[in-house]
């Protein structure tokens, strides 16, 4: 007891009393304020004299193991994979030739942003994170429908840069390399044609002030985000190296793209005829004019150069997604229970019976999450604890659960 008393932090002299944590060495102890000096001056030190430490950092492959690393995560989307491996590989290594570029070497690789269409559930999101994850970069997800041009209610364009750092732990040059998704972008696109009395707070505006971020761009950063904290000191970050991936539903462009492809159609340059149009998956035919007539301006669609698009879930594809991917929905939930030492099985039939429920109610993937949790939730609720340690969900027992549960209950994930 008398020995713990004169416990002090080697580096301050602090003593134990006086500190929050006192952590003991082989021959030294250090306190909490301390530490976090000294992880001060460690991230300083990397961000002055060792940046290229950091590109070292990020794990750059080809695109072929690119897609192969997805296809691990994600089923089908060949097109999205193969555009967007592409399109990654290029942007690092234009990251890669800024570091070593020498005077003579004049070719500079642009930026290659990309925008994804496809509708809600169809793994947008998780083909970004997906890259974000291989190449071990800071990735953040921003919805576009919560900005609003500087000045309005809402949040700042500045703000998705704000995520980011909080991703990277404020560690800029690690930002600075990161990715950003911007969800809904669609939601920001002009509406209507005919300009409104009343200003376009949050679609035309809201472009423009994307455009030099997406572009490349030294933005002066709230680290907090928001107006919340007017006495925060503003962080320079600099959006040139930042992949920004923008996606998007946009409802209604598959008619914006049937429009098109018909008068393409009767016109002169029919690169498709009209009998070979798959109109089931018409956003495979999308082009940067129909985003324009949707409402993007010209030029966020000119900085956003890669555009791709997902393909419509088939109910083979939401049928293999229950199970496939590396960390499908199912394998979770077995190893939720398994923590419990329970064995979940799930017949086929019940799985079968998930996915056409998800089809009817048109719910997509995310709705395979909740029809999921609709079932398992009263098994997770009893048996843990509890004398059974195996729980095999049949049809039956899938459909007993679901029928319990509103369609408004499984649309809420
Ligand atoms: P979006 O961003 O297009 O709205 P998400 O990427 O958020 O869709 O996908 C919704 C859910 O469905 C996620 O849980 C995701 O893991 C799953 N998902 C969607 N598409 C696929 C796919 N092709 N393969 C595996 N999982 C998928």
């Amino acid at each position: 007891m008398a020995k713990e008393e004169i416990l002090a932090c080697s580096f301050c002299g602090r003593k134990k009393a006086e500190t929050d944590l006192l952590i003991a060495g082989l021959d030294a102890h250090i306190c909490d304020k301390c530490i976090e000096q000294a992880h001060g001056i460690v991230i300083e030190e990397v961000a002055d004299g060792k940046k290229d430490s950091l590109s070292s950092e990020i794990i750059l492959k080809k695109p072929i193991e690119i897609k192969a690393f997805i296809d691990q995560y994600m089923i089908g989307q060949t097109d999205a994979k193969r555009v967007m491996a592409v399109a990654v590989y290029n942007h690092y290594k234009r990251l890669l030739q800024k570091n070593t570029k020498d005077d003579e070497d004049e070719v500079e690789i642009e930026k290659s942003n990309i925008i994804i269409v496809g509708e809600t559930g169809t793994g947008k999101t998780l083909i970004a994170k997906t890259i974000a994850r291989m190449l071990n970069v800071p990735f953040a997800i921003v919805d576009a429908t919560v900005l609003t041009e500087a000045g309005y209610v809402g949040e700042d364009v500045e703000t998705l840069l704000t995520r980011l750092l909080q991703a990277a732990d404020y560690n800029v040059e690690k930002a600075q390399r990161g990715i950003v998704f911007i969800d809904e972008v669609d939601k920001i696109a002009r509406k209507g044609d005919n300009p409104s009395i009343t200003r376009d707070v949050s679609g035309e505006g809201v472009q423009q002030a994307l455009l030099k971020l997406l572009e490349g761009t030294v933005v002066n950063v709230p680290p907090k985000g928001g107006r919340k904290h007017p006495d925060q000191k503003f962080v320079e970050v600099d959006t040139q190296n930042i992949l920004f991936i923008a996606g998007g539903a946009f409802s209604g462009i598959d008619k914006v793209i049937s429009k098109r492809l018909n008068r393409q159609a009767v016109g002169y340059s029919a690169s498709i005829s009209e009998d070979k149009i798959d109109k089931e998956n018409l956003l495979q035919y999308i082009l940067p004019t129909d985003l324009k007539t949707f409402g993007l301006i010209p030029e966020i669609i000119g900085r956003l150069p890669v555009l791709t698009h997902m393909d419509p879930l088939d109910a083979e594809t939401l049928r293999a997604i229950l199970t496939e991917p590396k960390n499908s929905i199912i394998k979770q939930y077995k190893k939720l229970f398994e923590m419990d030492g329970i064995t979940l099985t799930i017949d086929e039939k019940a799985l079968q019976f998930i996915v056409d429920k998800a089809v009817d109610y048109k719910l997509g993937a995310r709705g395979l999450r909740s029809l999921c949790e609709a079932i398992l939730t009263d098994a997770m609720f009893e048996l843990p604890g509890s004398e059974t340690k195996e729980l095999r969900v049949t049809k039956k027992y899938a459909d007993e659960r679901i029928s319990k549960t509103t369609i408004k209950q499984l649309k809420a994930v």
